[in-house]
């Protein structure tokens, strides 16, 4: 018996984020949209690694800081962000999902956050076996550019794929900070949730290296995959900006038609 985990086909849609220069399009991949509000883009990856626990006969799967297993019994051990060579699979069978929903033709880079590899990874390597027509732009939320190269070429070993990881994957660094202003704004401008802990930064560093580094990109439409992480904004911090913000604008602006919101 196979059960999905995911709800699949999550929507591409029109993006009117603001602070976007001239000439630039944005659209947004909604896997805060997976039907996993906890976990967003872990899901995806979840789905590759249960199954392997449920092949391999395991009892229990382990992840960082898990619960413990009875022993004697067999457990799946999951990485940090079940970013493995199982979880991998994740995310490029989203990169077929999108190619269904017309990624090679409509866009030439994809932007995100990347904190433990696992979405990178399974989006540059799917984007290097069908022939490199993005750019892949991770925007990197945790450790460094050296870490996750090193965990990408080691990926492309174990696949036995011969191509080094910067040639596939352009990672970038200088965005860990929490905006929630950003992360107000965006919402009432757009209607679009980002979270404080990765997809605020990947935004706000997206608008940023637009603005600072258009020769990064390689043209002028641009996906943003929203990775989810809605519960970072339950921990009380943002308040505090919202209070402040209280008296100022209350805007929200809707698409514009119909047509602006995906088929
Ligand atoms: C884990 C996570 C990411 C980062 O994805 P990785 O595959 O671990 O790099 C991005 N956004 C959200 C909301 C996440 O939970």
């Amino acid at each position: 018996m196979s059960k999905k985990l995911a709800n699949p086909e999550t929507p591409i849609h029109k993006w009117t984020l603001p602070g976007i220069p001239e000439g630039f399009s944005i659209s947004i991949k909604r896997d805060d949209m997976t039907g996993s509000t906890l976990s967003g883009n872990k899901v995806r990856k979840l789905e590759f690694l249960l199954a392997e626990a449920l092949d391999r006969g395991c009892k229990h799967v382990i992840t960082c800081g898990g619960i413990q297993a009875e022993t004697g019994e067999s457990s799946l051990l999951i990485p940090v962000g079940g970013s493995d060579e199982i979880g991998l699979f994740g995310y490029i069978n989203v990169f077929q999902e999108m190619i269904t929903q017309g990624l090679l033709e409509d866009f030439d880079d994809i932007v995100f956050a990347c904190g433990s590899g696992g979405t990178a990874e399974g989006l540059c390597i799917a984007n290097y076996l069908t022939g490199q027509k993005l750019k892949v732009h991770g925007i990197i939320v945790s450790d460094d550019k050296k870490y996750f190269h090193d965990h990408v070429n080691s990926l492309l070993v174990k696949m036995n794929l011969n191509v080094s990881s910067p040639d596939i994957l352009n990672l970038i660094e200088g965005y860990k900070g929490t905006g929630y202003d950003f992360i107000i704004k965006i919402a009432s401008m757009t209607g679009i949730m980002l979270d404080p802990v990765y997809t605020g930064k990947a935004a706000r560093g997206l608008v940023h290296e637009l603005n600072n580094n258009p020769h990064l990109f390689k043209g002028r439409r641009i996906l943003f995959l929203h990775t989810g992480g809605i519960f970072g904004l339950y921990d009380n911090r943002i308040n505090s900006t919202l209070k402040l913000q209280n008296e100022q604008d209350n805007m929200i602006q809707m698409w514009e038609s119909i047509d602006d919101y995906p088929s």
